[in-house]
């Protein structure tokens, strides 16, 4: 099965009068399941390919289908894509638990639904023992571990990084790849990981999609691409 499917996919910002093309006819199947990353240089058009999946852009043309529904029938609000954004975005004046609880919160779940859910996605990002905290007395790793445990409380069939690791330490990184990894098989949840970032491709993708300039420079494995002389 198909979970993403762009076809000869284009996306604009209006700049005053002039339309600025962010991503160019993009073409690019992501099976159910993969973990697929995203790699360019800012300004390639990263953020706004995960946008488009989310139904955040207003200037579109060609076609997107999530999970073969064409993106034009598609309402955000009966989907479940998690995100982790770049900024991630905790409510600063809420703790951890309600941080984690809040989608549940916002579909109505019933509240030992939420506890349960809640506990269990902290027990496996191993944050359980902050749940009482605020934001603001977490470390940057703590806080990327909380952003990433909201956006799964909902059980997503697909989960969006973006750049989630660019304010983090070295060290810090490689632990929070094998917590990606960890996600992607707990979950078998289709992944769409952007980045900037070399090591991150190498060690976590299926498959590697280059952008540049809004346009895809190149398409596979890590090996496959290695081969070819990208990836270096
Ligand atoms: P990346 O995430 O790879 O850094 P983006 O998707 O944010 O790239 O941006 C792609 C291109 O679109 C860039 O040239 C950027 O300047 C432009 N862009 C992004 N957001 C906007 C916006 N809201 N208005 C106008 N141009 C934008
Ligand atoms: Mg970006």
């Amino acid at each position: 099965m198909i979970a993403l499917e762009f076809q000869d996919f284009s996306c604009y910002y209006k700049n005053k009068k002039e339309y600025v093309t962010a991503l160019d006819r993009i073409s690019l199947s992501v099976k159910q399941g993969e973990l697929l990353v995203v790699l360019g240089q800012s300004g390639s058009g990263k953020t706004t390919l995960l946008k488009c999946v989310l139904g955040l852009c207003d200037y579109i043309s060609g076609a997107l289908f999530i999970d073969g529904v064409a993106t034009d029938d598609f309402r955000l609000k009966d989907s479940n894509i998690g995100y982790i954004r770049q900024e991630l975005n905790l409510y600063p004046h809420m703790t951890v638990y309600d941080n984690i609880a809040f989608p549940l919160r916002m579909i109505h779940t019933p509240q030992s639904e939420v506890d349960r859910r809640v506990k269990e996605i902290a027990a496996l990002l191993e944050v359980d023992w902050l749940l009482t905290r605020k934001p603001r007395q977490l470390s940057g790793g703590q806080l990327q571990r909380i952003a990433i445990a909201r956006a799964l409380v909902k059980n997503p069939v697909t989960v969006l990084f973006d750049e989630p690791f660019s304010n983090i330490d070295p060290t810090l990184r490689t632990e929070l790849r094998q917590l990606v990894k960890k996600i992607h098989q707990a979950f078998g949840c289709t992944i769409l990981f952007v980045t900037h970032d070399l090591t991150d491709a190498l060690s976590l993708a299926d498959r590697v999609v280059i952008l540049e300039s809004g346009k895809i420079e190149a398409i596979g494995t890590p090996q496959e691409l290695l081969q070819k002389g990208y990836l270096q």
